[in-house]
């Protein structure tokens, strides 16, 4: 007690004078039944859990709730006081690795890093915290200011600000990726072929508790004492504590712009990858490919780590987040349910806040494992969903028999590509899209491959044809093309000097706000003035032509003629037979009516024209 009172006093005396507005108490205490944890995880945040001993964090509520419980407690030295931490107010000085940056050069790092590779790199300012930091996020990737298809990877760490050895890992890794690129094969493949998303520090609030100048005083919690590490809504919805704070809004609102398929959140004070779920002993439908690939970063962790490095929660370095201890209203279990992504927790250091210079050790063990882990994301498999026009589907990707709603994937709907990451096997994905009949693929997945697979929907006849003479034709469409648009229709035609209809005109010698004729219609006729003949060639599916009916006005109308073969006249144009008075196609009256012809029809009242199939 004598001991518990001393170290309560030293604990208090450690906190800074500006910003004590709440306590954070860091403290040990022995379970007698490992299932005590189940409760406890709703009343304090649990840190670690080593055999029957539970290191775990409290601010002044969670405290006051704990210390009901009667647990014989041992207040623990506060993790940042343990060690030297040098500050450093240089960016270059920082690029030593072996000092910790003040705020103002981490966001100024941040910010060089945009500007020294612009065509690799952006900041992208996720939010701002309870305290007004900003939460700052790289975007690593070659053409990085344009969306490619190409899968969307997010790194982020230091949720708990004083969990500070990721963050310095992940600022090493993006000025690594950055300057050796170009040089180095595999760095260079990994910045070309993935979309990376990189956020050091996710709780500044935390780290620069005692002030932008230094990382002494830094905290778990953010600023109003709150762990964000048990702040996301659970996969029912429900909130594990009070409000959602601004920091996991704003990584919640990221997130859900974003479709990240892989990715890694680093923590410490443990060395462990803990992989889903952390919140239920139900094992996630994609364990085997989880265990496997925490492996692949633990076991590089460990053959370039000292004796015993990545091995104190498990002796292969990785474990199931519920078996080591389960908690509620983590980020790892939200990404992965809300977002079916495949995020792992990685803790990469014992030592909450090791001394600065020893962060160039840090990196050595881990960065093989970095990027052995990254390298993960290129495999697996890498679908696209298309229409039969090559426009990219909003899609669900499903395995029977495997899947669970949190584990089947979307594809991203700007390019319709998907990621798929899978143990080797042959699997069949069940692709659905609304509109469609659902497709099953069967896919062999090879360890250390991309399976690349392209799954149309729906199939186009043949397209249609259409002659155009040397000057002025009639012409109309019978297909569903994929655009509409003039230009795009017309697109590679050369000789064309003018379509119109009665109303509006399109000519490519023209200035484009002449061009008034944007789009073309299946229901209209147009003329099209050609200096020269040509074939234009329309892809799309036929159109129903029973089921388009096409509404005429009283006298002249330049109508299309949608049937897929020619008819009589009278034949085709039996549903307006009351009210016909002349049919007219280039100055004479046709006998037949053809596909890729428009028509020029006359009626006595306004009425609908509906051919025949
Ligand atoms: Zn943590």
């Amino acid at each position: 007690m004598k001991q518990l009172l001393i170290l309560t006093i030293l604990v208090l005396l450690s906190l800074p004078l500006v910003a004590g507005e709440w306590t954070q108490y860091y403290f040990r205490f022995e379970l007698l039944d490992k299932s005590e944890l189940q409760n406890l995880t709703r009343i304090v945040s649990i840190d670690n859990v080593k055999g029957n001993w539970v290191y775990a964090y409290a601010n002044d509520s969670e405290w006051a709730e704990f210390r009901k419980l009667g647990y014989n407690t041992q207040i623990l030295p506060d993790p940042a006081s343990l060690y030297p931490h040098k500050t450093n107010g240089s960016v270059n000085e920082v690029k030593a690795w072996d000092s910790y940056p003040t705020y103002d050069a981490y966001v100024s790092m941040m910010n060089g890093f945009a500007s020294d590779y612009p065509g690799l790199c952006q900041i992208i300012n996720v939010g701002t915290t309870a305290n007004g930091r900003a939460i700052l996020v790289a975007k690593i990737s070659d053409n990085v200011a344009t969306e490619e298809k190409e899968p969307e990877v997010l790194l982020t760490s230091t949720m708990h600000g004083d969990e500070t050895t990721g963050w310095m890992l992940m600022l090493r890794l993006i000025d690594t990726l950055l300057s050796q690129y170009g040089t180095d094969p595999r760095l260079t493949n990994i910045v070309n072929s993935m979309e990376l998303y990189i956020g050091p520090n996710t709780n500044p609030d935390g780290t620069y508790y005692g002030g932008n100048n230094t990382v002494s005083n830094a905290r778990r919690y953010n600023a109003n004492g709150v762990d964000l590490n048990r702040n996301y809504p659970n996969y029912d919805g429900s909130l594990n504590q009070g409000a959602i704070q601004p920091e996991t809004q704003a990584m919640m609102d990221f997130a859900n712009a974003h479709s990240f398929v892989f990715g890694a959140n680093y923590h410490g004070g443990a060395e462990v990858v803990n992989y889903p779920w952390d919140y239920t002993y139900t094992r996630h439908p994609d364990d085997a490919w989880f265990l496997s690939s925490s492996l692949v970063y633990a076991s590089n962790a460990q053959a370039n780590g000292p004796s015993g490095y990545f091995t104190g929660i498990s002796s292969n370095g990785v474990t199931n987040g519920a078996d080591w201890y389960s908690i509620a209203g983590g980020r790892q279990d939200w990404m992965n349910y809300t977002r079916n992504g495949r995020e792992v927790t990685i803790e990469c250091s014992n030592t909450k806040m090791p001394a600065a210079s020893t962060m160039p050790n840090y990196w050595n063990y881990n960065y093989e494992a970095m990027l052995s882990y990254l390298e993960l994301a290129l495999d697996g498999v890498h679908g696209t969903v298309v229409d039969a026009w090559g426009n990219p589907l909003a899609a669900t990707i499903s395995i029977s028999g495997h899947d669970n709603t949190y584990s089947m994937v979307e594809t991203d709907a700007t390019h319709g590509d998907f990621y798929r990451y899978l143990q080797p096997g042959t699997y069949t994905l069940t692709v659905t899209t609304p509109g469609y009949d659902p497709q099953n693929v069967q896919v062999t997945v090879t360890a250390g491959q991309m399976t690349p697979i392209t799954v149309v929907f729906g199939e186009i006849d043949q397209p249609q044809e259409i002659s155009l003479n040397a000057g002025w034709n009639l012409i109309s469409l019978n297909v569903v093309p994929a655009s509409y648009a003039t230009e795009d229709i017309f697109q590679g035609i050369s000789g064309l000097i003018q379509i119109k209809n009665a109303a509006y005109s399109h000519m490519p010698s023209m200035a484009a706000h002449f061009n008034t004729l944007g789009n073309l219609a299946v229901n209209e006729g147009y003329w099209v003035n050609m200096s020269a003949p040509a074939t234009l060639s329309v892809d799309g599916n036929p159109v129903d032509a029973s089921a388009t009916p096409i509404s005429l006005k009283a006298g002249w109308n330049l109508v299309s003629y949608l049937p897929a073969t020619a008819k009589a006249t009278a034949t085709a144009l039996a549903s307006i037979s009351p009210y016909l008075q002349q049919v007219d196609y280039l100055g004479s009256s046709p006998a037949t009516m053809e596909p890729g012809k428009g028509y020029w029809v006359k009626v006595s009242q306004a009425c609908t024209l509906t051919y025949p199939e």
